[in-house]
């Protein structure tokens, strides 16, 4: 049997982003989804105007189902919509200890939009208390900053910096996302930097056009993918950014926005 990824994760009905374009991530890579919707969005042309949330206790319901009795080999977390879900969600993954868990520690849209509700403070609390229980941690650096409560890296070493301090927050591993540093930070280049404990391994690739919607979510997913396969961290981390890469190379322009698919 293949095996499937349980995708936590908002719908955002252009596909662009959230659990369609992680269930069509995941059935790239031959590995099957399961999901439950934690939010519901109003978006399209221009990004988001508005998130509605299902109710908390209703996913960590969903979740605790799943778990139960489903083929689950890893779990992709995207945005969580409101804090009490992320509460709801660490509770019911307290049953499947053994599997691995990528947490994308989604915080605002590109376009600014609050996809984790507006009291900073409740987000960033729910958000560490999760990371804990992850296998890896995917933020941008503006997520990072914001859950260490840091400025906005500048530097390579800021970078490393911040995920390191992650990590002395409670992520077991750390991927911090280059894509929001200043180009001055790495010419030419995209840096994410990968510290799973033994010091940073800054991952390089070739700067795209930036602004494709969805890019995080499709990282995630792509890296749950090769997880659930049994693949060693760092392997799953440059399979997935390699996919990605590709991906960004062919993105087509649609109702305003960049896609991937
Ligand atoms: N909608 C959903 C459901 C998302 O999960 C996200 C981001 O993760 C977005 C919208 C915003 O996507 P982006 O910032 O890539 O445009």
């Amino acid at each position: 049997m293949a095996p499937h990824v349980l995708v936590i994760a908002g719908l955002d009905p252009s596909g662009g982003a959230g659990l369609i374009a992680d269930v069509r991530t995941l059935a790239e890579h031959g590995v099957g989804a399961l999901g439950v919707a934690t939010a519901l969005t109003e978006q399209g042309h221009g990004g988001v105007r508005a998130v509605n949330p299902v109710d908390p206790a209703l996913v960590g319901r969903q979740v605790a189902a799943l778990l139960a009795g489903e083929p689950v080999d890893a779990v992709k977390i995207g945005m969580l919509g409101v804090p009490a879900t992320a509460a709801a969600v660490a509770a019911a993954l307290a049953a499947a200890r053994s599997v691995p868990v990528v947490l994308d520690p989604i915080l605002r849209a590109s376009s600014g939009a609050v996809l984790l509700g507006d009291d900073e403070d409740a987000g960033r609390a729910a958000l560490l208390a999760l990371l804990r229980r992850a296998t890896l941690v995917t933020p941008n650096a503006i997520e990072a900053a914001a859950l260490c409560e840091q400025a906005p890296p500048l530097t390579l070493a800021a970078a490393a910096g911040l995920a390191q301090a992650l990590r002395a927050r409670g992520a077991r591993a750390v991927l911090l996302k280059g894509g929001h540093l200043p180009a001055a930070a790495s010419p030419g280049e995209t840096v994410d930097v990968l510290d799973a404990g033994d010091g940073p391994v800054l991952l390089r690739a070739p700067r795209l056009a930036a602004g494709a919607h969805g890019t995080g979510c499709a990282l995630a997913s792509a890296i749950a993918a090769h997880l659930a396969r049994g693949a060693p961290l760092r392997e799953a981390v440059e399979a997935a950014r390699a996919f990605l890469t590709e991906r960004l190379r062919t993105a087509e322009a649609r109702g305003g926005a960049r896609y991937l698919y």
